[in-house]
């Protein structure tokens, strides 16, 4: 394989420039041409593309966001908008294609090589952690930090006032940043999709910790559930304690990669490299007990994320 693509897609995570980063420097260690593709699948179409070089990716390590920049392509979801992009990938020469994003990103990717002969390698950037393949993903440690400094401050001054706090994160459809969040920052309760919780529970809880001398109580609501204001709101009317919603929003998705985070993108973009010199297609890198590994997308898809009741449970018997 002589010329490669790589492209970010789906919403952003820090984290994704030290996998670019990786990527491109490892393809042109190994011989290769490396084409940076700007957009997503939409920069894509409309062949944004320019060729990299180690230079292009000095500087970039410890910076959020992603300097390709990444877009939702509508087109893209289309047969005739994957024939556009083929034709763009062929007119440069571009035999496989790295994909940083997320469970949409790699599906398209999918699609991609399974219609044309592209070779394709996913690298899982998105702050949700909801790909089950993947011990973690790219931002999602970052994300959390963040979120973990959100709750150190909203202490203080729920204690201070002796409020009940809640703080509303991001993740979709996966609760692991409330519920990483909630273990690390001692809350007393978190909300999660993947759990059942019972609003008259909530109250109890609430108000036998305030009995026990409880100054302050944080809780954790992960935005798959969502309704922070109303949640105040209901918690306020039946147990007469101050109750305040923050809704961290997408302060989340930015700031510079924790450690953690920028060694995973090197070792994931790395990886990725080292699949498409294999010869291999359609797969995607991970991690799993610590291990970089490589799985077959359509295998990685279908993989249902595993529960996590565990560390729930330990986050509940530890804010007691
Ligand atoms: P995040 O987890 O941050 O949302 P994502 O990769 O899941 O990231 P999506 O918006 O779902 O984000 O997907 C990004 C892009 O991937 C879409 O805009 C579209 O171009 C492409 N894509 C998603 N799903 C498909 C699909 N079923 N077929 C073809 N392309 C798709």
């Amino acid at each position: 394989m002589r010329t490669i693509g790589i492209l970010t897609s789906g919403g952003d995570a820090p984290g994704m420039n030290a996998a670019i980063r990786a990527v491109v420097r490892s393809g042109i260690s190994s011989g290769m041409r490396v084409m940076g593709i700007q957009r997503g699948y939409n920069g894509l179409i409309n062949g944004e593309i320019y060729e990299m070089s180690r230079s292009s990716v000095s500087d970039i390590i410890q910076r959020g966001g992603t300097i390709l920049r990444t877009a939702r392509s509508e087109e893209f979801r289309t047969p005739e908008g994957r024939k556009k992009a083929y034709n763009v990938l062929k007119v440069f020469g571009i035999e496989g294609l790295v994909v940083i994003g997320g469970d949409g990103s790699f599906t398209g990717a999918q699609k991609l090589s399974q219609e044309f002969d592209i070779k394709t390698v996913g690298i899982p950037g998105t702050i949700d952690n909801d790909l089950a393949y993947t011990d973690y993903t790219i931002g999602f440690d970052t994300a959390l930090n963040t979120v973990l400094d959100a709750i150190n401050k909203l202490r203080d001054t729920s204690t201070s006032h002796e409020r009940v706090s809640i703080v509303e994160v991001m993740g979709r459809h996966c609760g692991d940043i409330a519920l990483y969040a909630g273990l690390a920052g001692g809350a007393e309760s978190i909300i999660i999709p993947e759990v059942d919780y019972s609003f008259d529970e909530l109250c109890k809880t609430i108000i036998e910790g305030k009995v026990r001398g409880k100054i302050h109580n944080l809780i954790i609501l992960a935005e798959g559930v969502g309704g922070a204001e109303e949640l105040a709101k209901h918690i306020e009317e039946v147990t007469g304690i101050e109750t305040r919603a923050t809704i961290l929003g997408h302060i989340q998705r930015g700031g510079s990669p924790t450690a953690f985070d920028r060694i995973l993108a090197s070792r994931l973009g790395a990886k990725a490299v080292e699949v498409l010199l294999e010869g291999k297609s359609q797969r995607v890198v991970g991690i799993r007990n610590n291990k970089i590994i490589d799985v077959d997308i359509n295998e990685a898809l279908a993989m249902q994320r595993e529960n996590k009741h565990d560390l729930y449970d330990l986050a509940k018997t530890l804010s007691y």
